[in-house]
């Protein structure tokens, strides 16, 4: 069994549900009401793939223009980024690929993104398009996912899709 540790980051606007999205996967929870996070904390999770099992360090970082610059901080060393817009909210969409231009532009070494459009249990508020968000994805070499933290939906496949990916040691 080959056991690491690796660090995953979890960007986005402000309420897209990174924080639910990280609790639904670390401990199958979900609030109707979930407190904003305060600058960032992290869960960890062992994820099994064939006969290993990998350890995933998953930062959730606050959304928050005041703790941009921390988001910083923990992006540095991350093996990876999941980036988190809501399909209800056009503006987190495009604060979405803000972030994925920062990534590129501030890590020197490659970074697996996967690019999240959250809470498609709200289909009927829809205003970011799955074609318009998986076109941009699949230009930019992305792994492309909508999920739901409130009902499930495909929420382990972003982190399981990230795991074969995790950096041996
Ligand atoms: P964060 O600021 O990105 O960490 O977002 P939160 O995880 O705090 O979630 C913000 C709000 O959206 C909370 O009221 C959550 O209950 C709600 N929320 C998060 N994910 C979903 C989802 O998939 N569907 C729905 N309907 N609501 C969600
Ligand atoms: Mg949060």
């Amino acid at each position: 069994m080959i056991t690491s540790s690796s660090k995953v980051v979890v960007l986005g606007h402000a309420s897209v549900g990174k924080s639910s999205l990280v609790l639904r996967f670390c401990k199958g929870q979900f609030f109707e009401y979930q407190e904003p996070t305060v600058g960032a904390a992290f869960l960890t999770k062992s994820i099994p793939f064939g006969n290993e099992e990998a350890k995933m360090e998953i930062w959730d970082t606050a959304g928050q223009e005041r703790y941009h610059s921390l988001a910083r901080m923990y992006y540095r060393g991350a093996y990876a980024a999941v980036i988190v817009y809501d399909i209800t909210n056009k503006e987190s969409f495009i604060k979405a690929k803000e972030w994925a231009k920062e990534l590129h532009q501030q890590i020197p070494e490659e970074i697996n993104i996967v690019l999240v459009g959250n809470k498609s249990d709200l289909e009927s508020l829809r205003t970011v398009s799955f074609d318009e968000a998986s076109d941009y994805a699949k230009s930019s070499g992305y792994i492309f996912l909508e999920t739901s933290a409130k009902t499930g939906e495909n929420v382990d496949d972003v982190f399981f899709s990230l795991a074969e990916k995790l950096p041996k040691t």
